[in-house]
C-alpha cells in the first residue's frame, strides 16, 4: 500500500503557535524561499501569514497549487485577478476581525483627540510637577461629525460604536448603501464633504488602484484644522509625505495611524518625530480571541481548498 504524502504548503514563516496547532501536521511546510525560486515537485496550497506580495510569476513558480490562504481580511498584497485567471481560490477572514479593527479606530479617536501619548509621556515625566487646567487641551469625540470612508463591514462597526458616542455620521463609499441600520442616521455624502464637514475623517476602504494615495495634499488641504485624520485601512490609501507636511504646518490637527506607508516606516522618518500623530505597528485586529478566530478561519479555508472542496471564505 503506497502512503499518500502530506499536501505540501508554501508560508511565510514564522506561524504562530496557534496557527501551527490548528494545521495539526496535516501539511508539510515548505518555507517562502520556494515561492521566490520555484519547485519541481507539486507545491498544493500557500499560506500568507504577513504581507509579502503573491502575483502570478510566483503562482506560476508553485506548480500544481490549489488554494491561497491569507490571514487576514486585506488582500492587496494578492493579484486575486492572477489568481482568478488561474483557477486558485484566494480564502481571507472577512468578518471575524469586524470588532476588534472597529475597536482599535475608536481607540485612535479618542487617544488622538484627547492626546493620550502626549499626555502618557508627560505624566511620566519630571516635568509633570503640578496640575494646569490649562495644558494639553484636546478635542471632543461625543456628538462631533465622523466621516467614515469605506462603510463597509468594518466601516459599519465604526458607525455604531460612533453612534454610542452620539456623534454625527457621515460615510462615502463608491455606492450608497440601502440597508444601514436607520438608528444610525448615517448620511451618504460626496468625498469632498466628508472631507470639509468631518471633525474625524476614518479611512476604512480596501487598498486598491483606486484608493491609493487617496489623501494627498489636496484632500488633507479641504479638511478642517481641528480635524483628525484616522488610517486603519492600509498606508498606501495615504500619500505619507504629504501627511507629514500636513501635519508639520498644522494644517489638521492630529493623525491616528495604525498603518503607514511604508511599513514600518524608516526610524528616521520625519512623521515619527512628530507629537500631533499617534501610531500603532499595524495592531487593527490584534486581541488574543480575534487573531485566535482568523487563525481558525484562515486554517480551515486552506484545509477546504486542499480537499478541492468550496472554501468557506473567498474573496
Ligand atoms: P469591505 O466590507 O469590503 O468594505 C470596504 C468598503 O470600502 C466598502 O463599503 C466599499 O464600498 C468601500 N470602497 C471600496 N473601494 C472604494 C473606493 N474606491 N472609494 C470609496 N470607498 C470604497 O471590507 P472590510 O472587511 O470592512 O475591510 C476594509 C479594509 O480594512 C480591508 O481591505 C483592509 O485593508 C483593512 N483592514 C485593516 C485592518 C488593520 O489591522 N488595520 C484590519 C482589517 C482590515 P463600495 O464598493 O460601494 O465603494
Amino acid at each position: 500500500m503506497t502512503e499518500q504524502r502530506k499536501p505540501r504548503v508554501v508560508a511565510d514563516t514564522p506561524l504562530a503557535d496557534t496557527v501551527l496547532k490548528l494545521m495539526d501536521n496535516r501539511v508539510e511546510l515548505l518555507p517562502w524561499d520556494v515561492a521566490l525560486q520555484g519547485c519541481d515537485e507539486p507545491v498544493d496550497g500557500l499560506y500568507t501569514y504577513g504581507h509579502l506580495e503573491v502575483d502570478g510569476s510566483v503562482m506560476d513558480r508553485l506548480p500544481g497549487l490549489k488554494v491561497i490562504s491569507n490571514f487576514g481580511v486585506g488582500v492587496d498584497h494578492i493579484n486575486v485577478q492572477d489568481a482568478r485567471d488561474r483557477g486558485i481560490p484566494v480564502g481571507n477572514t472577512p468578518n471575524v476581525l469586524n470588532g476588534a479593527t472597529a475597536d482599535m479606530a475608536l481607540t485612535l479617536m479618542l487617544a488622538s483627540g484627547r492626546r493620550l501619548v502626549e499626555g502618557d509621556v508627560y505624566a511620566r515625566s519630571h516635568e509633570f510637577t503640578y496640575y494646569d487646567p490649562g495644558y494639553m487641551l484636546g478635542r471632543e469625540i461625543h456628538s462631533e461629525t465622523v466621516g467614515i470612508v469605506g462603510m463597509g463591514r468594518i466601516g459599519l462597526e465604526v458607525a455604531k460604536r460612533c453612534a454610542g458616542f452620539n456623534m454625527n455620521i457621515l460615510y462615502y463609499n463608491r455606492r450608497e448603501r440601502t440597508d444601514l441600520p436607520s438608528e444610525l442616521n448615517a448620511t451618504y455624502t460626496s468625498f469632498d464633504d466628508l472631507l470639509t464637514e468631518s471633525d474625524y475623517v476614518v479611512l476604512v476602504c480596501p487598498l486598491t488602484d483606486e484608493t491609493r494615495g487617496l489623501i494627498g495634499a489636496e484632500q488633507l488641504s479641504k479638511m478642517k484644522q481641528t480635524a483628525i485624520l484616522i488610517n486603519i485601512a492600509r498606508g498606501g490609501v495615504v500619500d505619507t509625505d504629504a501627511l507629514t507636511n500636513a501635519l508639520k504646518n498644522h494644517e489638521i490637527y492630529h493623525a491616528g495611524l495604525d498603518v503607514t506607508e511604508p511599513e514600518p516606516l524608516p526610524r528616521g522618518h520625519e512623521l515619527l518625530s512628530l507629537s500631533n500623530v499617534t501610531i500603532a505597528p499595524h495592531l487593527g485586529s490584534a486581541t488574543e480571541q480575534t487573531r485566535f478566530k482568523m487563525a481558525e478561519l484562515s486554517v480551515e479555508n486552506l484545509m477546504l481548498g486542499l480537499a478541492g472542496e468550496p472554501l468557506r471564505t473567498t474573496v
